[in-house]
């Protein structure tokens, strides 16, 4: 009895990263609060686990937890990799409170229609039930509740949260808990600094255990500027060869990125009015939550936009959201420029244009992110000559350039700057691959002298409550 008594009395704190560790994508943390016989469970992320064996993926097995046990989920972006299993949370019985801000609120329905029909596609093809349908998805969507950055919102007895910028795409957070006074800090995704069209990320005081991103946790980007440049000169090859410039681009940040850059070029008269279509329907719906977001935005894309200069539409630009539109592009006189899904040329509209255009010598094909190997995008970056695209044998004739600079994270040295400034007693590092991961790992426990885990899926680490 004496035993029991003591154990009413206790609290602790643990974290169970059950997926997005030692992994990129999949991002999936539990974090369990006891206060004598209470539990109060939060989750960050309920993401989709993306890579090449689908097949074998976690995406169709049931989750490590019972999701009606969950108390509250918060959401820090809109990536499929963050949202992509909420529908499924849902359909087995998550009744918990979902939080995430404005922007993501309203871009989580546009990514996840898109995620179900890409995943119902994979499951056909693995022989599964899809994970969840569009019914499913309206009922998660439904339970999705916004708020604001710097909002407490009161979980549990002594537990409360709140959102703060990420800098990484439009709407992003980190998610910073307090826990009988303890403070915890998930970066989610985390821009790089500066950022392009958000505003750069919130450094958060007082946080004892960091939970760090590590994407690119042992690479370094390229600079915006030099990106801006490879890109603009491509648009200035392409009108003196009256050619065509394609380019493979997520919908969700990179895109507007792009739109941004070439509004700014044409309204400072450093490009001439070339003709430039945004051929997706995804990237138009995404385009239109950014226009309707400005206080997401970075200041001066605000202002542009608020002084009636859209930063993401000009006189030459068209949007084809419809089949016959897309269509019709082939005939549209060159030069022109073609921005389509998906990044790295896997699905979407690009595959058809790759494979009217690769073969033609006064094309260019311009890679503006990461190309996963065995992605048509790598083959194309790796220098094949020839590609197989939907069965057909395609012969690349045309110029393949590409640049990193644009990329919505943050690097080795952002992430390294970032740890150092929110200066935790200790710190976590996931969302990057094991090379990626340790690299990181091995700096800021060198460098920073902080102690660092590595943790492998399903791994619990429990935490040391901190009195102060
Ligand atoms: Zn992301």
């Amino acid at each position: 009895m004496y035993e029991y008594g003591m154990m009413n009395n206790m609290k602790s704190l643990s974290i169970t990263f059950f997926r997005g560790a030692r992994r990129v994508t999949g991002s999936n943390f539990l974090v369990e609060v006891k206060n004598g016989e209470k539990t109060t469970r939060i989750l960050i992320d309920c993401g989709l686990t993306q890579g090449e064996r689908f097949c074998e993926s976690v995406n169709h097995e049931k989750f490590p937890y019972d999701p009606s046990s969950i108390d509250a989920i918060f959401f820090t972006h809109a990536h499929a990799d963050h949202i992509g299993l909420f529908p499924k949370l849902v359909k087995e019985g998550f009744v918990g409170r979902a939080y995430a801000t404005h922007p993501t609120r309203e871009l989580v329905p546009i990514m996840l229609e898109d995620s179900v029909k890409l995943i119902g596609a994979e499951a056909k093809r693995c022989h599964y039930d899809p994970p969840y349908t569009f019914e499913d998805v309206d009922t998660a969507v439904k339970k999705l509740e916004p708020i604001e950055y710097k909002d407490v919102i009161t979980v549990g007895e002594g537990v409360t949260a709140t959102l703060n910028n990420a800098g990484h795409i439009l709407g992003s957070a980190t998610v910073f808990l307090d826990v009988f006074g303890t403070k915890l800090l998930f970066t989610g995704d985390l821009g790089r600094t500066p950022a392009v069209i958000v505003p750069d990320r919130d450094i958060v005081g007082g946080v004892d255990y960091l939970v760090t991103e590590s994407v690119y946790g042992n690479r370094t980007h390229g600079s915006i500027e030099d990106s801006e440049k490879v890109l603009l000169d491509a648009v200035k090859n392409t009108i003196s060869q009256k050619g065509t410039l394609l380019i493979p681009s997520f919908s969700l940040e990179r895109t507007q990125i792009l739109l941004a850059i070439l509004d700014k070029a044409i309204t400072d008269r450093v490009l001439p009015e070339v003709t430039v279509f945004m051929d997706s329907p995804l990237a138009a719906k995404v385009t239109e939550v950014y226009r309707n977001n400005p206080e997401f935005l970075r200041e001066e894309v605000r202002h542009r936009l608020q002084s009636g200069d859209d930063p993401f539409q000009f006189g030459s630009l068209k949007v084809t959201t419809e089949q016959e539109e897309s269509a019709s592009i082939n005939s549209a006189p060159m030069p022109k420029v073609i921005i389509a899904g998906a990044g790295m040329s896997h699905g979407g509209r690009i595959r058809r244009h790759e494979a009217h255009y690769l073969p033609m010598k006064s094309t260019t094909l311009l890679l503006v992110g990461y190309q996963v190997p065995g992605s048509l995008g790598r083959k194309l970056k790796d220098g094949a000559k020839s590609v197989n695209i939907d069965g057909a044998a395609v012969p690349v004739r045309a110029q393949v350039l590409s640049t990193d600079g644009f990329s919505a994270h943050a690097d080795r040295d952002d992430l390294m700057s970032f740890a150092e400034k929110i200066a935790p007693k200790r710190v976590m590092v996931v969302l990057g691959d094991t090379e990626a991961a340790s690299f990181l790992a091995q700096r800021i426990s060198g460098f920073l002298n902080i102690p660092v885990d590595v943790p492998s899926e399903g791994e619990i680490i429990s935490l040391e409550l901190i009195t102060k």
